[in-house]
């Protein structure tokens, strides 16, 4: 009979196997799972700071999976990038979103993150002017996030990426902003319309005098060059609150929508009402 320690061993070999395994798995349904119907999009609202109202919404990806239920996107867009599959499913979710936003009475923008592999492919700004068009939605009413990690790559080809996105009129957003390695200068070359704080920064807000320090330099930086920021996962109305002081320009956030199906957001989907 085997010792202990080897069952041991054995035993951790195989459950390193079984993972490794499931994400085979994983991969080979993902690539059926467009086809099959499973992949939806969630809205959450994004609103200015000052006033409350609501000024878009971003979308977010969910899978919904025959047997192990709904699956983050966190753990199948890695997958989707490794097998090339996030290309199909990139442009299925800008054609979903921008027909969904063109349907709405109120002109809300609608926010779509891009991988990165997605971004380096060069149809996509193709895909994206063709898709308005088909639709009747106005670029400007699309904005494009992007993350640093992008751009870090090949900051050239990532500036004549930019750009070309820019000539077709949408807006672009910068994400998780503060998270890379962005500097002054860095900022200035790429054409941004928004930051995006990550919310890893506002999570420490009341009880972190640096986490403020940091949020009040990166909202003066943002401001400094011209472009709105918006801070992101504001959880609290304490968050919010010291985020006005401050003046951030909009908020996005579990305090004042969480991501759920559009139909849950018809009030604001609706003709607004200030008229
Ligand atoms: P992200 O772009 O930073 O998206 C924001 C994430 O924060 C979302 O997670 C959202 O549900 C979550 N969130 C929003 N407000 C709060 C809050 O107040 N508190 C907390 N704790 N979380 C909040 P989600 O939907 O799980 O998405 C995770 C990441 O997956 C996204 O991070 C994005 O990088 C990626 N992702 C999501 N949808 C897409 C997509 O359509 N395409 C691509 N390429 N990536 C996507
Ligand atoms: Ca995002
Ligand atoms: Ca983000
Ligand atoms: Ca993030």
């Amino acid at each position: 009979a085997k010792s202990i320690g080897r069952g041991t061993y054995c035993f951790y070999e195989e459950s390193v196997d079984k993972a490794q395994e499931d994400r085979r798995k994983l991969k080979l349904e993902l690539s059926g799972a467009l086809e099959r119907g499973e992949l939806f999009l969630l809205y959450q609202p994004q609103f200015d700071c000052d006033t409350g109202v609501a000024t878009g919404f971003e979308v977010l990806v969910r899978w919904r999976h025959a047997e192990r239920g709904i699956i983050s996107p966190a753990e199948f867009i890695p997958l989707a990038e490794e097998t090339g599959a996030i290309v199909e499913i990139g442009n299925w979710i800008i054609d979903e979103a921008c027909k969904e936003a063109a349907s709405w009475e109120n002109p809300l923008r609608v926010a779509v993150n891009l991988s990165p592999v997605q971004f380096l492919e060069d149809h996509l700004a193709g895909y994206i002017a063709d898709t308005l068009q088909r639709h009747g939605l106005a670029p400007r009413r699309l904005e494009l996030e992007i993350t640093e990690g992008v751009l870090i790559e090949d900051e050239e080809r990532a500036l004549d990426m930019l750009r070309t996105l820019k000539e077709k009129g949408v807006l672009l957003a910068m994400d998780d902003f503060g998270t890379g390695y962005s500097s002054l200068s860095y900022l200035r070359q790429f054409p941004f319309d928004k930051l995006k704080i990550d919310r890893s920064f506002i999570i420490n807000l009341q009880s972190d005098p640096q986490a403020l320090g940091i949020v009040k330099g990166m909202i003066g930086l943002g401001h400094g060059l011209d472009i709105p920021v918006l801070a992101e996962g504001v959880e609290t109305e304490s968050q919010l609150a010291m985020l006005r002081l401050e003046h951030g320009d909009e908020v996005q956030g579990f305090f004042t929508g969480k991501p759920k199906s559009i139909a849950d957001y018809a009030s604001l989907t609706k003709a607004s009402e200030k008229q």
